[in-house]
């Protein structure tokens, strides 16, 4: 019988290792949900301030100031904004791990949305020589049933994207309407630029948290490497896909495709004559 007794011995040695497999992954979990914890409450703590940094600085730019000192408020003003882009970035990552966004729909005008999230963009963008068009479909459905917000959040992460990675040219945001799908009428967004691009092998990772395509990179234009990942989270919740096509060297597209419903559709606003 020592065929048995060794099978037995072995299938004791399995269970032992499966236990500590498992307590190895429940202790991960445990110490990946405290750094989730960590991350979440400590961009709070440094938001509250910040906000109190950018308040004060706008306050500061609305007084006649000597040109000098003007230019180091609006400095600070920079600065601050940058870094609660950054502490927004972790807070909404913790929030998106924890499973805690939700979307809220409300009727928007896609035309009005892409045209002010350009224009938050613009300056900085002339100011680096890379000018932003704007190229939208005539027949656009007026009135969209979306979350606004989030949807400006990803458009602004593509655009700050494709400023910070054009070093010359140009940059375009492009609106499609695609049709309509049995979810609502499918809009497509793309931001295309000139600017550096992506090696093709790198462009699978793109969309996952920390992914940066060169560490170099990093030092050069800073980020966090958490912004597309969010995006993609967030084009996922609204139901909708987000790509990219680039070459190295000549440029990048960037583009989400969402169906959403027409918001003044019969079904979904009825107008007092119908109630
Ligand atoms: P971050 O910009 O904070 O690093 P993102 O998740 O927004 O984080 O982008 C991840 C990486 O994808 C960037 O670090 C960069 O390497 C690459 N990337 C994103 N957009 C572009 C673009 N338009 N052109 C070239 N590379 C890009």
């Amino acid at each position: 019988n020592r065929m048995a007794d060794a099978v037995a011995e072995r299938e004791n040695e399995l269970r032992a290792a499966r236990k500590m497999a498992e307590e190895a992954l429940s202790r991960a979990n445990t110490a990946n949900q405290a750094k989730t914890d960590f991350l979440a409450s400590m961009s709070h703590e440094i938001r509250t301030p910040l906000n109190g940094i950018i308040g004060y600085t706008e306050r500061l730019l609305e007084e006649t100031l000597p040109p000098r000192q003007h230019r180091y408020a609006e400095l600070i003003q920079v600065s601050a904004s940058a870094l609660l882009t950054v502490a927004n970035d972790v807070l909404d990552f913790s929030s998106i791990e924890a499973g805690q966004i939700k979307l809220q729909l409300e009727p928007f005008s896609i035309v009005s949305l892409v045209d002010n999230t350009v224009s938050i963009v613009s300056s900085g963008a002339e100011t680096k020589g890379v000018p932003i068009q704007i190229d939208m479909d005539r027949n656009l459905p007026a009135i969209l049933l979306g979350d606004e917000a989030r949807l400006r959040q990803i458009l602004l992460n593509l655009l700050n994207n494709a400023v910070k990675f054009t070093r010359e040219g140009h940059i375009t945001a492009r609106v499609e309407h695609k049709g309509r799908s049995e979810a609502g009428e499918v809009v497509r967004i793309s931001v295309i630029d000139t600017g550096i691009g992506i090696p093709l092998e790198k462009q699978g990772r793109l969309f996952k948290r920390f992914s940066q395509v060169d560490p170099s990179i990093r030092r050069e234009f800073g980020g966090t490497g958490l912004g597309l990942a969010i995006s993609r989270h967030l084009v996922e919740l609204m139901g909708g896909q987000i790509g990219v096509e680039s070459h190295e060297g000549k440029g990048s597209v960037f583009w989400i495709e969402i169906a959403m419903p027409q918001a003044d559709a019969p079904s979904i606003r009825p107008s007092r004559a119908d109630a």
